[in-house]
């Protein structure tokens, strides 16, 4: 079943164009992020939240006291940004009322598709009502659903006698360049006593996300003994060739493309070298944190054998830490996911837990004292012209949260 509200905010909310970019240094990164945050703003004063503002950095927040004295303040966050993988300018939705399991043609002109047989997942969506692209731009499903669902929540929560805890409601800019948290406004929910929340920023309704990786980067400097190639033999050390060397010494099957799941990996993302210099950038990741550390010492391991091998300092490793799993500290209270899990099996869904294979904002809120797990959308296929989302999925997750707040009242 549609929900008619949830899908008339989201078309709306698509309208607006709130790319975010890794090369600003502003917060938002984008003016324009601001023009959804102000509408989100003056719909949230208008549903009947009367404490709502939105901040300078055009974060908006908006806080519904409980209607039954509840001691308890449940965080709903969702992201107003979207990727800069694809445009989000434009964006001329597909609206398929009754999905009939087909070939979905995104646009005939740049023969894009959407097939049941590379996107498998379409072949749960029949009888539903999907939101496409044109093929030009992404949806902006990411997470411009969440938002929706989250409002929606709201309204239907004010006009019913459901019982139900304080709310806090936030949404975030920047979230797509990793800095959906920088100017985070955690006085408000200590303020509040907001120590747990929920993300709204998944694709199935069913899966709940609380884990995700232990986070670092790895420079690798190297220093050759550059000599004449003349005169070289036996002298000449090439830093370029001893840095291939160092990389032969990690393990091969440790690589993005070879992993997935709970597999970790060490990613080479960048290489600059010549005869007296070179230089080597890897980042870390792994969910198990024993599994991480060792992968670090690895790297130091092989630094070590180099430079004890050419007698001198070859090779120096700087590791850094980015980020770390929040799964340890989401486990210090379990009932945060056993509520979520009855939420969606009272909704007759099948709850499913999945790993991050990246960081989340709710991980950096977790260890800054905000327990927040991620739950789904609707959404499909982000970043790009095959995002779309499943109207009807979007629908339950309204129903979903209810049940969910409920709970906590
Ligand atoms: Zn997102």
């Amino acid at each position: 079943m549609v929900n008619q509200k949830l899908k008339e905010r989201f078309l709306k909310y698509i309208s607006f164009d709130t790319q975010s970019s890794e090369e600003s240094n502003t917060i938002p990164s984008t003016e324009k992020q601001k023009d959804l945050a102000k509408y989100l703003n003056e719909e949230l004063k208008l549903i009947g939240i009367n404490e709502s503002f939105m901040d300078e950095y055009g974060y908006v927040y908006g806080y519904l006291p409980s209607n039954c004295n509840s001691k308890n303040t449940i965080g709903l966050i969702a992201h107003l940004d979207t990727s800069d993988e694809a445009s989000g300018k434009n964006v001329k939705p597909q609206i398929i009322t009754n999905y009939n399991g087909g070939v979905i043609s995104l646009n005939k002109k740049l023969n894009l598709l959407l097939d049941p047989n590379e996107f498998e997942y379409l072949n749960s969506q029949i009888g539903h009502e999907l939101i496409t692209t044109d093929g030009t731009t992404l949806l902006g499903a990411d997470d411009k659903a969440g938002i929706a669902i989250i409002i929606t929540v709201v309204e239907e929560l004010l006009n019913s006698d459901i019982e139900y805890p304080n709310i806090i409601i936030t949404f975030t800019p920047d979230e797509e360049i990793g800095r959906g948290t920088d100017a985070f406004n955690y006085n408000f929910y200590k303020e509040k006593g907001c120590s747990i929340a929920y993300t709204l920023d998944g694709g199935e309704p069913n899966v709940i996300n609380y884990e995700n990786f232990n986070a670092a980067s790895c420079v690798v400097k190297f220093n050759g003994k550059s000599i004449h190639p003349g005169s070289a033999k036996n002298k000449m050390i090439n830093a370029s060739l001893v840095a291939m060397e160092f990389n032969d010494l990690l393990p091969k099957n440790m690589l993005p493309s070879l992993t997935e799941n709970y597999e970790g990996f060490n990613h080479l993302v960048d290489i600059t070298g010549s005869v007296s210099n070179a230089q080597l950038v890897y980042i870390i990741r792994n969910h198990d944190l024993e599994i991480f550390e060792k992968q670090k010492q690895l790297f130091n391991k092989a630094k070590e054998y180099l430079n004890c091998k050419y007698g001198y300092t070859a090779c120096e490793v700087i590791i850094k830490d980015s980020y770390f799993n929040m799964k340890e500290i989401v486990m210090k209270k379990p009932e945060i996911l056993k509520l979520a899990e009855n939420a969606l099996v009272e909704n007759n869904l099948v709850p499913k837990y999945e790993p991050i294979r990246g960081g989340t904002d709710g991980a950096r809120l977790t260890f800054e004292g905000i327990i927040t797990p991620n739950l789904g959308t609707g959404g499909q296929n982000y970043h790009g012209p095959f995002e779309y989302l499943d109207v009807d999925e979007a629908s339950i997750m309204v129903n979903v949260v209810k049940s969910l707040l409920k709970k906590y009242k």
